[in-house]
């Protein structure tokens, strides 16, 4: 290692999906110096571009936990940044459907907890058997902040912003490892194009790497042993003659909100995602699954049919194993400040402007 090249930087972000371009964002007002590195050639091209682009409400999460606290802030200032940057969204509102009554104690606890929560602007509401004939269900509650937006165009504009504060994004680069020395952190990189490898260092290191976050934040400190699991969730797209103006949610399940009914910005109809645990990371269609999507849809939409569903794409939850919140992991060691971003599945990009105030508000440098 000591031949390698040594490059000084303020801050490293490691990671260019929405947290830590986020993050970096935020962090450029407090750092002249500050880098982030991404392993592919572009930013945003894992978790934050396969995703439902849901702004959430916020009413399922625990009271007083990080995705409830990050959501309600984050979904105002996201509502906020996409008005004044002139970016697609539309605030179309939810209803989430029960069907059966199992299912509607569900709602209600949901009910409930939106409510203790301070998102006081749910009701129920029976509207859906005029609008939807072809839906069935028991009860169903309206959630009227929850909205869609344009992730892609939101996460460009972020990065241009962390760039135009002096940032700088390092594309096509990889972090291979990490230490600590007397100056503060090691990190070995690798540019993946020319399998040039150099040293960074760093006083302050944010690992904000998605899927891959666990395996850093335990080379980050010797005595960390977190356990990654990864949820995987597939869509499929529809193209019946039926249009929905809101998207229609079951009731919520222990690794997902559900498999739900969304539109996307054009009107277009797709299904999704589905829940099921992975041992790696492949973004292909499961054909084994589709029964059982089919099967969950027709809970609540009974005449959708197998063939009229054309598949779409999937995503990777990067879950914690036994730990529903995110987890901001800050600390010091030595001379230097960490921050690992742990467990940020959804409602992560609804919460990432809110996450990046709360990492530089760990940042005491
Ligand atoms: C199926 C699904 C649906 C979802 N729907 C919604 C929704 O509707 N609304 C919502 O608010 N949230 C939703 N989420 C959650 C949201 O998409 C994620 O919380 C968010 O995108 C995570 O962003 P991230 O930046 O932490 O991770 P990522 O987007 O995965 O970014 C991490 C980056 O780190 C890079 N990286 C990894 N290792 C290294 C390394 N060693 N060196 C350099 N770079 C590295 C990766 O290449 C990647 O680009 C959903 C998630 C899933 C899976």
């Amino acid at each position: 290692m000591s031949k390698l090249e040594k490059f000084e930087v303020d801050c490293l972000v490691i990671g260019g999906g929405v947290s830590g371009i986020a993050i970096a964002r935020e962090l450029s007002s407090k750092f002249d110096n500050i880098f982030l590195i991404e392993r592919n050639n572009q930013i945003a091209q894992e978790t934050s571009s396969r995703n439902s682009e849901v702004i959430h409400a916020g009413m399922y999460y625990d009271q007083g936990s990080l995705k409830s606290k990050l959501c309600l802030k984050g979904k105002e200032l996201l509502y906020d940044y996409l008005k004044e940057r002139k970016i697609e969204f539309n605030r179309c509102g939810k209803y989430i459907v029960s069907t059966s009554d199992k299912e509607s104690e569900k709602l209600n606890t949901v009910y409930e907890n939106g409510m203790a929560c301070g998102v006081d602007d749910l009701t129920y509401d029976d509207s859906l058997k005029s609008k939807y004939p072809f839906l069935r269900y028991n009860e169903s509650i309206f959630s009227p902040s929850t909205g869609i937006f344009d992730s892609h165009s939101f996460i460009h504009s972020l990065s241009r912003d962390f760039q135009s504060q002096g940032g700088n994004i390092l594309l096509g680069n990889e972090t291979l490892d990490v230490t600590q020395s007397k100056n503060g952190f090691e990190i070995l990189v690798e540019d993946k194009n020319t399998n040039h490898k150099f040293l960074v260092i760093s006083k302050v290191l944010v690992n904000s790497a998605g899927l891959n976050a666990v395996h850093i934040a335990n080379l980050i400190n010797d005595a960390n042993n977190y356990e990654e699991e990864y949820v995987k969730g597939e869509y499929y797209t529809y193209q019946g003659k039926e249009k929905l103006g809101s998207l229609i949610y079951p009731t919520p399940t222990e690794n997902s909100l559900g498999l739900h009914a969304t539109i996307d910005l054009g009107k277009g109809i797709r299904f999704g995602p589905s829940a099921f645990v992975v041992d790696e990371i492949d973004y292909s269609l499961s054909k084994d699954q589709k029964l059982n999507f089919v099967e969950a849809v027709q809970t609540y939409w009974p005449g959708i049919k197998e063939e009229d569903l054309t598949p779409g794409y999937s995503g990777i939850r990067p879950k914690l194993k036994g730990i529903k919140d995110f987890v901001v992991d800050s600390g010091g060691v030595s001379n230097a400040q960490y921050v690992n971003i742990l467990g940020y599945a959804s409602p992560g990009l609804t919460s990432s402007l809110a996450l990046a105030i709360e990492v530089s508000n760990r940042i005491d440098i």
